[in-house]
């Protein structure tokens, strides 16, 4: 049974005041909060297991690299991957993202190449992309959107060309809340013989995603926010792709042997994950997914489903307000404006009241020009946000507007 009021429990810092008012946190698409058995996970690795990972004969070194290659295993099957060997550690989504542009592009891309994304991408789904294109000449083609922010799928096909070497799309729209069609568009994609990245930021926290049941090439996503610690995520990828991409640093643990005259590189994972990994990261990371799955991902989706549905009946009440992303699918995210109200106020003055929500362009100065706009105010849901915390935005939207 989902109980929200249980879950706060596990979640100390839902307990604290800001200005004397009981913190109402809405914005998780930016980070979530953790768990205490998370945290947990950090100081206990600390004081009673840590030693560096895959390098020792010792007791420790190899019960910390337990630890972490169990972690990869849990991160394996919250995603449904194959074999471990798909799993990649990073730092987070960008970092990621980076490596995928760079490793690919190195390999697979020339000049006048092509790859297609969409208008309503993270700018670390569009600045990686820039990079190479200076570097090497390639072209960036965006995918358009409709005014209630969903992506064109018949303007999407057009794209295709004997030069177009991946695609690289988000599954949710961290500004918008649109969920991407992200299956159909790879099967489109496959189609045409092109492989599909996902930028899985916003969708990892909020439904199953089944790396096999999409068919993805590679997808990327990061532990902060799916109430795991910060400075890990993750890299998938099919093995075939994996084996055939170059490695992304240099260093110890990506080789096999070391010579002045040659390297050889290792395995995969490894190939890809240069000097000593946040092994207590990735300890961490795996309680927060073990936490993810005791709750149950489609319980969380049906929690922040409601929430969204009621939180937009009620902020389209209030006169002047503007919600920008209205898709038929949509996840816990509602961007939005008040008449002439600047987000930056709105978001200012709500905080005085205890209510965290993120204001500005959400890393997506592109959306925000479609949109013709330079930023909005955005609440996100969590597992642990309630309907009285929607009522309490509501009432300080309403309030907040009545002071202009
Ligand atoms: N992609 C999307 C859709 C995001 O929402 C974010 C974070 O806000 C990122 C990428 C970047 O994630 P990180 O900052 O964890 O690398």
């Amino acid at each position: 049974m989902f109980d929200v009021n249980v879950i706060r429990k596990d979640f100390p810092i839902l307990d604290r005041t800001v200005y004397g008012k009981p913190l109402i946190y809405l914005d998780n698409g930016a980070t979530t909060q953790k768990p205490r058995m998370v945290v947990e996970a950090i100081t206990d690795e600390y004081y009673s297991v840590n030693a560096n990972v895959h390098r020792g004969v010792h007791y420790l070194s190899q019960q910390a690299t337990e630890l972490h290659e169990g972690s990869r295993e849990t991160v394996r099957r919250y995603i449904n991957a194959k074999n471990v060997n798909e799993i990649i550690f990073t730092r987070g989504t960008t970092e990621g993202l980076n490596l995928l542009v760079a490793t690919y592009g190195e390999e697979f891309m020339n000049e006048g190449d092509e790859v297609i994304i969409s208008v309503m991408e993270h700018h670390s789904n569009i600045v990686p992309w820039q990079i190479l294109a200076a570097r090497k000449g390639i072209t960036i083609k965006v995918v358009p959107m409709n005014d209630k922010g969903e992506l064109l799928l018949d303007e999407y096909e057009k794209l295709f060309t004997e030069r177009t070497k991946m695609v690289s799309i988000m599954q949710v729209s961290n500004v918008l809340g649109t969920i991407n069609p992200i299956k159909e568009m790879i099967a489109t994609a496959h189609k045409y013989g092109v492989p599909f990245m996902v930028d899985a930021a916003q969708s990892i926290p909020h439904m199953k995603v089944d790396v096999q049941d999409l068919d993805a090439d590679f997808i990327v996503f990061s532990a902060h926010k799916v109430y795991g610690p910060t400075g890990i995520g993750v890299v998938y990828g099919k093995e075939e792709w994996l084996d055939r991409l170059p490695p992304y640093q240099g260093g110890g643990e990506m080789i096999k042997h070391v010579s002045f005259e040659k390297t050889t590189f290792n395995d995969l994972p490894f190939k890809f994950e240069a000097g000593t990994p946040d092994y207590i990261g990735t300890t961490a990371f795996a309680k927060a997914l073990e936490y993810v799955n005791n709750v149950g991902i489609g319980n969380i989706a049906a929690h922040e489903h409601f929430l969204t549905e009621y939180a937009t009946q009620k902020m389209k009440e209030i006169p002047g307000m503007r919600i920008f992303g209205e898709a038929p699918q949509k996840g816990g995210v509602i961007s939005f404006l008040v008449g002439d109200i600047h987000h930056f106020d709105m978001g200012t003055l709500l905080d005085r009241l205890g209510i965290a929500v993120r204001t500005g362009h959400h890393c997506a100065q592109p959306l925000m020009q479609r949109l013709g706009i330079e930023g909005t105010v955005r609440a996100s849901f969590g597992m642990y946000n309630t309907r009285e915390e929607v009522d309490a935005l509501v009432e300080g939207i309403k309030r907040v507007s009545q002071m202009f």
